[in-house]
């Protein structure tokens, strides 16, 4: 059975400084994404145990619920980390600038509704701009905890994590100057490489 494994962050915890600062990536990485791996595992091992025990029983909903959670959870964060770098912050450009414009409005407006997904998430939530492949083109959305309000098949290409732990120890209670300083560390060449690989994917 396949394992989950917590991917090596790509850079140096202080990589991303001032933006985001080095003790909240190591803890973010270290503790809290490697909670989300332990918990796919352990969500695996658990509903196989109920496949062999024949217990089938409405505790399943739980378990199959622990296991969204938890590879969401996973998956959502090994992008974060991937759409971010040192030396992120240029503008996108190509095919992929010309989706945004036309489906978005432009980069302007993706920066806004994002910035407005962190500000109005309640609780726990992420912004996402995915490819929803039903129709063709590029949405924003929030993700409610790691999986909820998400359209399905829809294919996250640039995440930002809104939970308190992804900014409090440098933001505190501002959570919008951490969505703005977000914008300084994007990594648009990975995610016009993203854009690229899911606009192969159609739906039905
Ligand atoms: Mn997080």
């Amino acid at each position: 059975m396949s394992q989950y494994t917590l991917p090596d962050l790509p850079y140096d915890f202080g990589a991303l400084e001032p933006h985001l600062s080095g003790q909240i990536l190591e803890l973010h990485h270290d503790k809290h994404h490697a909670a989300y791996v332990a918990g796919a595992n352990t969500a695996v091992e658990k509903l196989a145990e109920a496949r062999a025990s024949d217990e089938l029983g409405p505790p399943l909903t739980g378990l199959e619920r622990n296991l969204a959670f938890h590879v969401s959870g996973h998956l959502l964060h090994s992008l974060y980390w991937l759409n971010m770098s040192p030396d992120g912050g240029e503008r996108p450009d190509g095919e992929l600038a010309a989706a945004i414009d036309e489906d978005l409005g432009g980069i302007g407006q993706l920066q806004a509704q994002m910035n407005a997904v962190v500000a109005t998430v309640q609780g726990s939530g992420w912004a996402a701009l995915s490819w929803e492949p039903l129709g063709q083109r590029l949405v924003v959305h929030q993700i409610l905890d790691h999986q909820d309000n998400v359209a399905g098949g829809s294919l996250p290409i640039l995440v930002l994590d809104a939970w308190e732990h992804a900014f409090y120890l440098q933001y505190r209670n501002v959570k919008a100057d951490y969505a703005k300083a977000f914008w300084n560390v994007v990594n648009w060449p990975d995610v016009a490489e993203r854009f690229t690989r899911v606009r192969g994917v159609t739906l039905p």
